[in-house]
């Protein structure tokens, strides 16, 4: 069997390995690098039990599981690790001396106290998101996974219209037994082209600090800065000597593009400013890398993962919020078992089938996008 995978973050990455190391001849089709959206731009942290209550659990718990053997299995190097995580309160205003718990980093500035640890090396753990997607990449290439840099502009059909038989890409039908959705936030492009609930993007800046603590632990953090504002930076130290922080959404429409996701300047001083409120030293230090990206979501918050009803060869894996590095290994695993053997084994996929919220109408395109992309094609 033949599947054409439309996205390499790391859904479409790990969607690709699983497939390919049961065997199946796999093709991805990616517009402008691996791991070059969300993926690459996340926190990358990992959490065992966070989604317990939701339908997410049993995906979190495998998810989780398989990180740990994916990073034992010698298949790449991504920084997995696990870590100790705190709850943090930060004030640019308030002494908050009185809430610190006796444990907690001793690397906090006094405007900080940890007043709770959220989770430890058994519950929590973080992998380079970039370094994960791009590896798991390279062993499904390993495999035989072809990787082509293409636009995925629309799906081709059979006469009758009730199978797929590939995708448009520049311009030219690539034929291919399934066809996985898997563009992240641009999986509503795919809207256009298949009955498909809507998928949203929201915007988060971060900044990648060249300072580190010792030890490693994760901070969650609810943080007042000087104008009474209150934020909530994710914080995460890197084996790399390095700090992942995000926490600042950003405004505007997803680009139809990857590649025009950009920054707004304000951004890195207000990150600046937050981090101030808890680890002075690391807000003053040089920047690796400011950035931004969208993580793709759905009315329901859960992600869509499963077969497009009606129209055999469709399946969609996306939409999976601030979860998409953890549930990536079993999303697709459960995909490459769904497109493979026709049901998923590993975990349920039923509370994530795309049939249970209505199809979306197609994306509107805006004009100064259609401009920029005269080659796009049906529904983009
Ligand atoms: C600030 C921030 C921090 C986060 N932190 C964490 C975290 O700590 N832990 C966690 O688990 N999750 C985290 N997430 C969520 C996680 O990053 C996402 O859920 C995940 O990366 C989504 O992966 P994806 O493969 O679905 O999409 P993406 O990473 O967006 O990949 C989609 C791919 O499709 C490609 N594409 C788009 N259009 C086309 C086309 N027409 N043809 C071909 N290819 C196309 C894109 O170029 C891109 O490479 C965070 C998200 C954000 C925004």
């Amino acid at each position: 069997m033949r599947i054409l995978i439309c996205g390499a973050g790391a859904i479409g990455a790990a969607t690709a390995y699983y497939a390919a190391a049961a065997g199946a001849e796999v093709v991805v089709v990616e517009r402008e690098g691996v791991a070059c959206a969300a993926s690459g731009k996340s926190g990358g942290f990992l959490a065992r039990d966070w989604c317990e209550g939701s339908a997410l659990a049993p995906l979190a718990r495998r998810s989780f599981d398989l990180h740990g053997e994916l990073a034992a299995s010698g298949l790449g190097e991504w920084d997995y690790r696990r870590l100790d995580t705190w709850g943090v309160v930060a004030s640019a205003r308030r002494d908050m001396a009185r809430h610190r718990s006796a444990e907690g980093p001793a690397w906090l500035s006094p405007g900080a106290a940890a007043h709770g640890r959220l989770g430890d090396t058994a519950s929590t753990a973080q992998v380079h998101p970039a370094k994960f997607t791009r590896g798991l990449m390279a062993a499904a290439e390993r495999h035989g996974v072809e990787l082509r840099r293409g636009t995925v502009e629309g799906l081709s059909r059979s006469p009758d219209d009730s199978a797929l038989t590939g995708a448009v890409v520049d311009g030219a039908v690539l034929e291919a037994d399934a066809v996985v959705v898997a563009m992240g936030p641009w999986s509503i492009l795919a809207c256009g082209w298949l009955p498909l609930p809507a998928v949203g993007g929201l915007k988060g800046h971060s900044l990648v600090f060249e300072w580190t603590p010792e030890p490693a632990e994760a901070l969650f953090v609810e943080c007042e800065v000087a104008n009474g504002e209150v934020h909530a930076p994710e914080v995460f130290p890197r084996p790399d000597g390095t700090t992942y922080v995000c926490g600042l959404p950003g405004e505007g429409d997803l680009p139809i593009d990857p590649g025009d996701v950009g920054v707004e300047a304000a951004a890195e001083g207000r990150l600046r400013e937050m981090v101030a409120t808890f680890a002075p030293e690391m807000a003053a230090a040089p920047a690796r890398a400011f950035q931004a990206c969208y993580r793709p979501v759905t009315r329901d918050g859960l992600p869509l993962l499963g077969r497009v009803a009606g129209i055999e060869g469709a399946y969609v894996a996306t939409g999976h919020n601030v979860w998409g590095i953890l549930n990536a290994p079993a999303s697709g695993e459960a995909m490459a078992d769904l497109v493979l053997e026709g049901a998923a084994t590993s975990v349920d996929l039923a509370p994530f089938q795309p049939g249970r919220l209505p199809p979306a109408a197609p994306p509107v395109v805006r004009a100064s996008d259609a401009a920029r992309r005269p080659d796009a094609g049906p529904g983009s």
